[in-house]
């Protein structure tokens, strides 16, 4: 079962990746996960996409579609049960080249699930953002503290870090750059049949109990 987690910066993507990769083995491709690998890696590309990333805008299609299809030809990928695409695709031509290397994989796009949040809780999510520095499991301020303070429960790290680019300011941008280039997949999606809208402004395990309900549905 393949899927796209679809929504604005901070709805919620990749805290229910997560919860889907453990429920059901699914593998979490997210391409702003990968860019900043290369980031801090200094590669080639990494470099290019640095600026880009902290100004708030998309980086270009071919970089992130040649990344996603690297990353769909590794084994683990293809010996999952499926993947979510996680931030990926953002533009139209991304979601064209997506439908292209799927088919020639012999894969298939199952659901879009779209988490719909207001801009304005968008803010104080992504303003309210950290991740442990050795897991990666994402946390907020005030929606979802460690259970112990200062202490990742799910590896008992102490270090934790902040995106450069979550600020009030480039999450403006972000915001712009997702209205304007990406929201229109909503239909392109749409025509297609696929699309499925969850109520991302619930709390955080209602909208994983709403994700579970369509992937039953699907199964
Ligand atoms: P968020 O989950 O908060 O929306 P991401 O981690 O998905 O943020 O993306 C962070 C940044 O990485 C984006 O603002 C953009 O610069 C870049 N990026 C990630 N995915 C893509 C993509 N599919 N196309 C273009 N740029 C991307
Ligand atoms: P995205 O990957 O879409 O950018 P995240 O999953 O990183 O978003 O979530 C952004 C922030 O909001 C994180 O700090 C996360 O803990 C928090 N968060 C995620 N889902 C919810 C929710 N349903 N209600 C409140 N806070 C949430
Ligand atoms: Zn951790």
């Amino acid at each position: 079962m393949n899927i796209i987690l679809f929504g604005p910066p901070g709805a919620g993507k990749g805290t229910q990746a997560k919860r889907l990769e453990k429920n059901r083995g699914l593998i979490q491709l997210s391409t702003g996960d990968m860019l900043r690998a290369a980031v801090a890696a200094g590669t080639e590309y990494g470099k290019k996409a640095k600026e880009i990333m902290e100004r708030g805008e998309l980086v270009p299609d071919e970089v992130v579609i040649n990344i996603i299809s690297d990353r769909l030809d590794e084994d683990d990928v293809k010996n999952a049960p499926g993947v979510i695409f996680d931030g990926f695709p953002r533009t139209v031509a991304q979601a064209e080249a997506l439908d292209k290397m799927l088919a020639e994989k012999g894969m298939k796009l199952d659901a879009v699930i779209v988490l719909d949040v207001d801009d304005e809780a968008l803010v104080e999510r992504i303003t309210g953002r950290f991740t442990c520095a050795k897991c990666g499991k994402g946390y907020h301020e005030k929606f979802e503290r460690p259970k112990v303070e200062g202490v990742c429960d799910e590896c008992g790290s102490t270090e934790f870090t902040r995106r450069a680019d979550d600020n009030e300011e480039t999450v403006r941008q972000r915001l712009e750059a997702y209205h304007a280039q990406t929201a229109p997949l909503i239909e392109y999606y749409e025509k297609a049949g696929i699309v499925k809208k969850v109520d991302g402004m619930a709390a955080i395990d209602e909208v994983t109990k709403q994700i579970e309900e369509v992937l039953d549905q699907l199964a």
